[in-house]
């Protein structure tokens, strides 16, 4: 960038989390750093004593400001934030209500948060004099050895793709490097190793190789020993190499090269639909309504398929990776290496590696859970979004943003289109569907043609004797199951609570044991024979005692995954049983090796959490059980029904996908409530009818858009002091139309030690909201007192 001598000025957002100082900041930029700046760096720079990190946002001439400090020096070389991503930052903290920091932040990889070291890697053998003089001992060097007279030549050398700069971020598995081998001198005289033939034969390899030959490679062909080659190193005939290599999180996969199948004309239909648009540039929205198991995957592959034809890329949203390595897969078998994928079970380096190769153009296709949609792609053909309905597409914490509006945001400035795909849709997409504002796609018939959807059966709970405690099996379910282990069909179970007991009362006074920090009771895990909160993380041993009035007569109450697996254990001997939940796929790798392990049959039955219910497809599947249908349907949120209708349909789209046919069970104490009776029927529609009655007469999306406000203290007092001042506030400022409901306690009153309440606005226009609501962070965030506003709440608990 040539400023023909003129001051440069950089503007900068720093990194302070505090939304009084949400703004850009003047710094002066060093002459010796001017050449090499540029927007979408980070920089270091003063602000008050500190020195902190910040992002170059725009460069300029002139500024009003005066006494100027200057920066204290660049973080990056190549911009890590493009002009889009920087523009798509600024209205993300504007929509969200977040500060630009964190949603800079939001866009690149954890790992370039957390410590790293900057490194210069050596890419090319034909660098200029000074250049090559730095790599003389190694193909990687610290950045900070670099002298400062050399930085503007390494930049140039950075854009000629001649080097590189890379962070080697410490994590668990460290750097990885990979070893070459090179002649030292390639008109060696062979003839003074006549009497070794090994390293003879080892040299005579090389000059038959044009280029650095791999170590392991090499060793493994000549059968060649370590001792040999390092004789040889000794000698300075040959040279080690060391160049660092990506860590792959799929090297040890193979994936065989799978061809397009054959689309159904509902499939073919939606295929050539969507390549219409994407022909004219539309930057349409299409929601994809398919069954389950009527090969929305096929369809997504056939439609970015297209996309890279035309030379461009594509994003494609799952809902939590880890819990869909069946898709990844088939993404890396069709589009092999030019897949990243990018996930939470993902280590931060392997996670880093990934999104350079994005970063860098290398790959056209990211699959990935939420984050992915800041992929730094430059030439965006299609977005899709799989599963648009599920809650993971919000992100729970600043930036509390929603994946489909930045994908809608996105599309329009490479005016490309988006696909949304469910078997449930969420109210609010399928209401836009039907007004004509979404584009809608439907696939109504299963993909493997003589697969029937199977049939769904209600067992009402209530006729069951509640004598014993609990019922876990209806006798309905018990012989359904028994049946199923005698033909050697596999049967997947569905209770949708983790752990043993989900509390522990005493019999005597009928205290339950609660968390300390927390307005929820405890959960057995037998295991680790310990207590937990799921919301905080406490543990505890398991009490003898009454907290309350000393009695021994503790006793555990109510169902949770592990004791099911136990009392399966018992009523079906010899039956094979795995169990799927937070707990037994924390480890990594772990979900995936259940899976696995499921579709060999290594295992009957599968009981799980709504992990269980995620896009699996397993053939042999013909008996689905749900053993506590009503658990999320009665909780006090809009959309408890709602999503105890995915849930379950989901879950029952896991029985008879293929040739053997399916059942599905589910044991509810409300058989009579519209959610059940959609689910027996497979009726989404209905269920959308049904749905859209109820959150018409309370007042509740897709009718009105919704805003949260919620308040937290570790001080009662000062939490209901600071509710009294934002309702005041509230109600002065937003107009008539606006409905403020509030102040509530959520769900669970206390988190962490924090008493919580939350104030819901509804709204159907009201442009002075998002400022209105900016401002109440400013004035009333004090003392312990912390506010949070969510433009997308999706539930209230
Ligand atoms: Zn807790
Ligand atoms: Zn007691």
């Amino acid at each position: 960038m040539n400023w023909g001598g003129a001051k440069v000025i950089a503007e900068v957002v720093v990194d302070i989390k505090n939304k009084a100082v949400n703004k850009v900041f003047d710094y002066t930029v060093p002459e010796e750093l001017a050449h090499l700046i540029q927007p979408g760096v980070r920089v270091l720079v003063p602000f008050g004593p500190r020195t902190i990190m910040g992002f170059v946002i725009s460069l300029k001439e002139q500024t009003e400001l005066q006494n100027l400090r200057p920066i204290k020096e660049l973080i990056d070389v190549v911009p890590v934030l493009n002009d889009e991503l920087r523009e798509l930052g600024m209205s993300l903290s504007e929509e969200t209500g977040s500060t630009m920091i964190q949603c800079f932040e939001a866009m690149i990889p954890n790992a370039m948060r957390a410590k790293y070291k900057k490194k210069l890697l050596c890419l090319s053998d034909t660098l200029s004099p000074n250049l090559a003089s730095l790599f003389q001992n190694s193909r990687v060097i610290d950045y900070e050895q670099i002298p400062a007279n050399l930085l503007k030549e390494v930049k140039q050398a950075i854009e000629h793709k001649q080097v590189e700069l890379i962070y080697e971020v410490k994590d668990q598995l460290g750097k990885k490097m990979i070893k070459y081998i090179a002649l030292v001198d390639r008109n060696l005289d062979l003839s003074s190793f006549n009497r070794a033939a090994k390293q003879k034969q080892v040299l005579e390899y090389l000059i038959a190789q044009p280029n650095p030959v791999l170590k392991s490679q090499l060793m493994d062909e000549l059968q060649v020993t370590h001792a040999i080659m390092k004789t040889l190193v000794d000698k300075s005939v040959i040279k080690e190499i060391e160049v660092e290599a990506y860590r792959d999180p799929y090297a040890d996969v193979v994936h065989q090269q799978s061809k397009a199948l054959k689309l159904n004309q509902e499939q073919q239909v939606a295929v050539t639909t969507v390549a219409h648009a994407c022909e004219e540039n539309a930057c349409d929205i299409f929601l994809l309504h398919g069954i389950t198991g009527s090969g929305k995957t096929e369809v997504y592959l056939q439609m970015i398929e297209n996309v890279l034809v035309k030379g461009q890329q594509a994003i494609m949203l799952v809902p939590e990776i880890a819990l869909t390595p069946q898709i990844a897969g088939r993404f890396k078998s069709r589009f092999q290496n030019k897949v990243a994928v990018l996930h939470s079970a993902l280590s931060m380096g392997e996670k880093y590696d990934e999104w350079r190769k994005i970063l860098k153009q290398e790959v056209q296709i990211v699959v990935g859970a939420r984050s992915a949609i800041f992929a730094p792609f430059k030439d965006i053909g299609i977005i899709i979004i799989d599963e648009e309905h599920e809650a993971t597409y919000k992100q729970e914490e600043a930036p509390r943003y929603h994946a489909i509006e930045v994908a809608k945001q996105r599309a329009i400035t490479h005016r490309c289109p988006v696909v949304l795909g469910s078997a449930t849709p969420s109210l609010e997409s399928f209401a836009r569907a039907q007004k004509g504002v979404y584009r809608l796609l439907t696939l109504s018939k299963r993909a493997v043609s003589t697969a029937k959807l199977p049939t769904v059966k209600l067992i009402d709970m209530r006729q069951h004797s509640t004598v014993s405690d609990q019922m876990i099996l209806s006798d309905v379910l018990q012989e359904a199951i028994a049946k199923r282990l005698e033909r050697q069909e596999q049967v997947v179970l569905l209770l949708n609570r983790r752990g043993y007991s989900n509390f522990m009362q005493c019999r005597e006074c009928g205290e339950v044991v609660n968390c300390p920090n927390c307005d929820v009771s405890l959960t057995y895990h037998k295991p680790n024979q310990k207590l937990k909160c799921h919301y905080c993380g406490f543990e505890s041993f398991i009490l003898r005692r009454c907290p309350s009035c000393q009695s021994e007569e503790l006793r555990f109450f109510g169902l949770g995954t592990q004791k099911v697996e136990e009392y399966l254990q018992d009523q079906f001997r010899g039956a094979r049983i795995m169990r799927m939940d937070v707990d037994t796929t924390s480890k990594k790798g772990s979900h995936q090796e259940l899976i696995a392990a499921f579709e060999r049959k290594e295992a009957d039955i599968l009981i799980g959490t709504q992990m269980v219910g995620k896009g699996l497809d397993f053939p042999d599947v013909t008996l689905v059980g749900v053993l506590a249908a009503d658990l999320m349907l009665h909780l006090s949120d809009f959309k408890a029904a709602e999503r105890t209708f995915q849930l379950l349909t989901q879950v029952a789209g896991r029985a008879g996908r293929h040739e053997l046919e399916g059942e599905v069970l589910i044991q509810t104490y409300s058989p009579e409530h519209y959610v059940m009776k959609c689910v027996v029927e497979q009726n989404y529609h209905a269920f959308y009818v049904e749905e859209m009655k109820m959150r018409r007469r309370f007042g509740y999306p897709p009718y009105y858009y919704l805003a949260s406000v919620m308040i937290s203290s570790e001080e009662y007092n000062d939490l209901i002091m600071a509710c009294d001042k934002v309702n005041q506030y509230l109600r002065n400022q937003l107009g008539h139309s606006c409905i403020i409901v509030g102040p509530t306690m959520p769900y669970v009153g206390r988190i962490n030690q924090r008493f919580r309440m939350y104030f819901m606005i509804k709204y159907k226009q009201e442009p002075r909201l998002r400022a209105i609501l900016s401002q109440l962070l400013m004035y009333f965030q004090e003392g312990s007192v912390s506010l949070s506003l969510d433009f997308f709440p999706n539930q209230f608990n």
